[in-house]
């Protein structure tokens, strides 16, 4: 039997595909289109809308990044919201912290849920058991712009900046975030690959930058996420909770009784805020421009219309013009 070859489908000009040895399941939900297939290399893969959000074999980094750097800088972070995420990863993450009181999941989509504790049970754990966690089935948008509570913590585990989580990149919710945080909280979401997309970057930078006293971008390198380093934006109106010492760190992460880490460290912590130039000179434009009064966000773009090929003249050869950035494509699922 042939096996099946799932590709990838966000990048207009190019793509990534990963071997199928399995499917095991896929759907169109009310909100995306889900796959979860076994892969030789990575183990047990999810994607929605076309595009990979977890492989079995390396989300360690990704969700140990996105909850150990808000968590780690707080000294004592007790209520949590995760908007997203509804694989459990960054959740079984925060509740690693025995001062957490309470942790609030907000997924739009049960279907992540139910086929996450189906086929990659390892990655969720025991998190959605726990007598602190309170999973709501909701959009994140509504259920911020709503919400009574104040956290120290908000942590936007959102897919891409398309389908249902478009709206999770939009300056209305990162407001209506800024004002369910406690004071001196934490606001943080995912922010893509700024080598291949530094709008993405540079939207949520010019929103954050307007909305909070510090905004500070860190990053990971995600090896299932294709195309550089891996940007995650950190905001908060607390300046002291930025640039701690190593050592204040490794005493909170022991602390808190937590050692089954393995991306996260002190070091790696520090070290993930020291952004390459090219990131560095987004950020710092990014957070220019709202200065200068733009706080527009990123708006995710359909593709690209495809070229059409110059008809053959015999005038002399137009001159080149510098390639256009890549804008990101809908997904095939969506096309
Ligand atoms: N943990 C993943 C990773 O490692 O990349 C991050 C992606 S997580 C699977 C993204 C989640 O956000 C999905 O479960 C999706 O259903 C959810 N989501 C998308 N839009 C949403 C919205 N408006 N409100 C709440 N959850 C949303």
């Amino acid at each position: 039997m042939s096996t099946r070859w799932i590709e990838e489908t966000f990048h207009p000009h190019w793509r990534v595909a990963l071997e199928a040895s399995e499917v095991l399941h896929e759907v169109k939900t009310e909100h995306q289109h889900l796959v979860i297939f076994r892969n030789e290399t990575w183990g047990t893969v999810l994607m929605l809308d076309g595009v990979c959000q977890l492989t079995t074999s390396d989300e360690f980094v990704y969700h140990e990044m996105m909850a150990h750097v808000p968590l780690m800088a707080l000294e004592k972070p007790k209520n949590v919201l995760v908007v997203g995420g509804g694989d459990g990863g960054v959740l079984r993450e925060v509740l690693k912290h025995d001062c957490v009181d309470k942790a609030t999941m907000v997924e739009i989509d049960r279907t992540v849920i139910d086929t996450a504790l189906e086929h990659y049970p390892e990655i969720p754990g025991a998190a959605f058991d726990d007598p602190r966690a309170d999973v709501v089935i909701a959009d994140g948008l509504e259920y911020v712009a709503k919400t009574e509570e104040k956290f120290d913590a908000i942590i936007v585990d959102s897919s891409e900046p398309i389908g249902p989580s478009a709206v999770l990149h939009t300056r209305e919710f990162f407001a209506d975030c800024k004002r369910a945080l406690a004071k001196g909280g934490v606001l943080v979401t995912q922010n893509g690959l700024p080598f291949l997309f530094p709008d993405h970057l540079a939207g949520t930078t010019r929103v954050f930058a307007s909305l909070f006293k510090r905004v500070a971008p860190y990053m990971c390198t995600q090896p299932c996420y294709f195309g550089g380093p891996f940007a995650l934006n950190f905001a908060t109106d607390d300046k002291s909770i930025l640039n701690l010492e190593q050592k204040v760190l490794a005493k909170r992460v022991r602390k808190r009784g937590i050692s089954d880490l393995k991306y996260w460290t002190p070091a790696v912590h520090s070290a993930a805020f020291a952004l390459p130039a090219y990131a560095e000179a987004v950020v710092t434009e990014a957070i220019a421009a709202a200065k200068a009064g733009d706080d527009s966000a990123y708006a995710s773009t359909p593709a690209p219309a495809p070229t059409k090929l110059a008809r053959k003249t015999k005038k002399k050869p137009a001159e080149k013009k510098p390639a256009a950035k890549p804008t990101r494509a809908k997904s095939d699922s969506q096309a």
